[in-house]
């Protein structure tokens, strides 16, 4: 195995300890702080996954073995982790495990054709244990807020439709129907039917989507498709302006459609958007894109962040955490974020399933100061249409976030609490 580069590796040994606010200096694959020195292992090749776990929670590692020794020399601490951080945090962020998994024909991977494990943050958990380490050995280690907050939750909303268009709409509403009744919900096809020939824009749900988030003081973020083609509204037309007047004070971002995902088109969509709003962030229709040769162009076209590469079919952890990270393209670490989508509405199939999931996760990012991202289409809180599932789990989130007292905001404001 090739060796790391001595770059990526202090650079992924400063975006660990980057969660604390605590001064250090990086030296080889040491961190230099006032009162002590933590070492990591330089390891060369994996071996098979070994559990790890210093006092805070089970994960794995493939590099060096699970354990630790501690001295002092001239009254200073050393702490010798015996495996290699920098490596471990290497393959998770470059998606190592999915080097030969099969592609579909929009450049995405499933997670149902590669081997990881996502449900947990483990790269957090991980970051975790090395913390748990260093202040059972006294050593002053203050992990940073998120504007006082413990975690943060990223609320974004992919907009693909507004209902402008009364053919299209009428459309979805007869393809729900005839989705429903097999299932003899005879009632629900029946509304539908109705919905087709209702004049009422129920696809519409901005208002009440800002309404929810206000009760519990949250921000968000906003996706913007820009084509006609692709969406069904005119991004210059009267219901995208009241829609623009609507989310001012929101983050709005570029969500690319069906356009080969180069910088030329990518730009000409951003300069459309631009119009409306200042534009940071983007996240790609359908999740489309190859990582990291898209982040690439998406650098180029001047973005500071993204949010696409979650997997399509299964929430979790794709990368072993959310919490934004500088994308690695070979040897060069781009300036362009990358804050992976951890959740979206069409993975969600179960109300109780779901939920539990989420109480567990939550309190994993508590306890780690981590990132969890949301991504909920406002067109899905059409109750008429679809069930009522979509908004109950929103609601759940919105609530239990603010119990649990996470920051509940859009990725830019997620991102200036972390970077600024
Ligand atoms: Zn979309």
């Amino acid at each position: 195995m090739v060796r790391l580069n001595p770059d990526i590796s202090k650079f992924l040994l400063q975006w660990a300890f980057q969660r604390f606010s605590t001064k250090f200096k990086i030296k080889n694959n040491e961190i230099i702080l006032d009162d002590c020195i933590v070492k990591f292992k330089d390891v060369h090749s994996s071996s098979k996954p070994q559990d790890i776990d210093f006092g805070y929670r089970k994960c794995q590692i493939k590099y060096g073995e699970p354990n630790f020794s501690k001295k002092k020399v001239n009254g200073k601490s050393i702490v010798e982790f015996n495996f290699d951080l920098p490596r471990e945090l290497y393959d998770h962020l470059t998606l190592q495990h999915e080097k030969n998994a099969r592609k579909d024909k929009h450049g995405r991977i499933r997670h149902k054709h590669v081997n990881s494990k996502i449900a947990e943050p483990s790269i957090d958990i991980l970051i975790e244990n090395v913390y748990t380490v260093l202040k059972e050995s006294g050593i002053k280690l203050e992990k940073k807020k998120f504007k006082n907050k413990e975690f943060a939750i990223c609320l974004t909303h992919d907009i693909d439709r507004l209902g402008e268009d009364r053919l299209l709409r009428s459309k979805t509403y007869a393809y729900q129907s005839l989705r429903n009744i097999p299932h003899l919900k005879i009632k629900k096809a029946l509304g539908l039917i109705k919905g087709v020939f209702s004049g009422k824009n129920n696809d519409y749900q901005i208002q009440s989507v800002l309404d929810l988030e206000r009760k519990y003081n949250a921000d968000s973020s906003w996706f913007f498709l820009v084509s006609r083609k692709d969406s069904d509204f005119d991004i210059n037309g009267q219901l995208a302006k009241a829609t623009f007047q609507l989310l001012k004070g929101q983050e709005i971002g570029l969500h690319p459609s069906f356009i080969p995902l180069d910088q030329n088109h990518i730009q000409m969509e951003k300069s459309i958007l631009s119009r409306h709003a200042e534009i940071n962030g983007v996240r790609t229709h359908y999740l489309r894109g190859g990582f990291p040769e898209t982040l690439v162009e998406l650098e180029k076209s001047g973005f500071s962040y993204d949010s696409t590469f979650g997997y399509i079919d299964q929430y979790g952890f794709r990368f072993g955490t959310s919490y934004p990270f500088n994308v690695i393209a070979g040897d060069r670490i781009l300036g362009i974020k990358e804050i992976p989508q951890t959740l979206m509405d069409t993975q969600v199939k179960d109300f109780k399933t779901v939920t539990k999931y989420l109480e567990d996760t939550f309190k994993i990012l508590k306890s780690t100061h981590s990132v969890f991202v949301v991504n909920y289409h406002p067109s899905r809180f059409n109750i008429e249409k679809y069930d009522d599932l979509n908004l109950k789990v929103y609601e759940w989130i919105l609530k239990k976030g603010k119990s649990e007292g996470a920051l509940m905001t859009s990725i830019e404001q997620v991102m200036n609490s972390i970077y600024s």
